[in-house]
C-alpha cells in the first residue's frame, strides 16, 4: 500500500481503537512513516480475499493488545504462503524450447498468485478440459497433434513398436490396421493386437501386445481404406 493508503488504514484503526491515535503532529508523522516502511509491500486489498482493513479489524476484535504493523504483515505473509502452496504451475503457453520465456511465464504466474492478483491454479484445472488449458497452448497442441514433441516421439518409437508402426503407416498413406477391430484377437480400434501366452501346462497365461498386427487385420484395414477412397468418387 502507498502512503495515502497507509494513512487511510491508520485512520480506520484509530476509529476502532482510539489508543492508537497520535494527537501530536510529529508523533503522527512518525507513526505513518513507521507503518509505511513496514507495510509498503503489503497490498491494501486484492480481488481474491485479502483486505488489510479486515485483518486489522479482526485483530482489534480479538486481541487486548494494541495493533502493530506486524499484526497486518504476518497474516499477509501466511496468506501469500498459503496461496503459493495451493498453486501448481500451469503449463506455459510459450515455446518450451525458449527457456527464458518459459521461466518468465512461470515466474510471473507465481508472482501474480503470491500478490493475490490471480487465483492459484490447481493441478486438476489442467485436465478438467473446461477452460483449464490456455488457448495459446491448445493451438500449439493442435499444430503438432500431440503433447509429445515429434523428436521425443521418434526417440520413444523403439519402446512402443505397435504405435510407431501405425504412425509410420499413416504417414506413408498405407492402411492403418489399428484403425479397425481385429477379427482374430478381437483387439479394439486403437489397441495393438495381442498374442496369447501359453504356460507349460497348455493353460493360457494372459496376453502380450504384438508389435505387428494380425494379417487379417491388415487386410481389413486395406479394404476399409479402399472403400474410403472410393466413396467420395461415388457421391
Ligand atoms: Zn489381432
Amino acid at each position: 500500500m502507498d502512503r495515502r493508503e497507509t494513512a487511510a488504514l491508520l485512520a480506520y484503526i484509530g476509529r476502532l481503537d482510539p489508543r492508537t491515535i497520535r494527537t501530536d503532529q510529529g508523533e503522527a508523522r512518525d507513526q505513518l512513516a513507521q507503518w509505511h516502511e513496514l507495510l509498503g509491500d503489503v497490498p491494501m486489498a486484492t480481488p481474491h480475499g485479502w483486505d488489510a482493513r479486515v485483518t486489522a479489524r479482526q485483530h482489534i476484535r480479538t486481541s487486548p493488545y494494541q495493533i502493530l504493523p506486524a499484526d497486518v504483515a504476518r497474516p499477509w505473509e501466511s496468506y501469500r504462503r498459503d496461496r503459493l502452496a495451493r498453486h501448481s504451475d500451469p503449463t506455459p503457453s510459450v515455446d518450451p524450447d525458449d527457456q527464458a520465456a518459459w521461466t518468465a511465464e512461470l515466474a510471473s504466474a507465481r508472482r501474480a498468485v503470491a500478490s493475490g492478483l490471480a487465483q492459484p491454479a490447481q493441478a486438476r484445472a489442467i485436465t478438467s478440459g473446461r477452460g483449464g488449458i490456455d488457448s495459446k497452448l491448445e493451438a500449439r497442441l493442435r499444430e503438432i497433434g500431440s503433447c509429445i514433441p515429434p523428436a521425443a516421439r521418434a526417440a520413444l518409437a523403439p519402446y512402443r513398436p505397435a504405435r510407431a508402426a501405425r504412425e509410420a503407416a499413416v504417414a506413408q498413406g498405407q492402411p492403418d490396421p489399428l484403425g479397425v477391430r481385429c477379427g482374430w484377437c478381437l483387439a479394439q480400434p486403437g489397441e495393438p493386437c495381442r498374442r496369447r501366452r501359453i504356460g507349460p501346462d497348455d493353460g493360457v497365461r494372459g496376453t502380450a501386445p504384438r508389435a505387428i498386427p494380425h494379417p487379417g487385420r491388415l487386410d481389413l484395414a486395406a479394404v476399409q481404406q479402399a472403400q474410403q477412397v472410393q466413396q467420395p468418387a461415388m457421391v
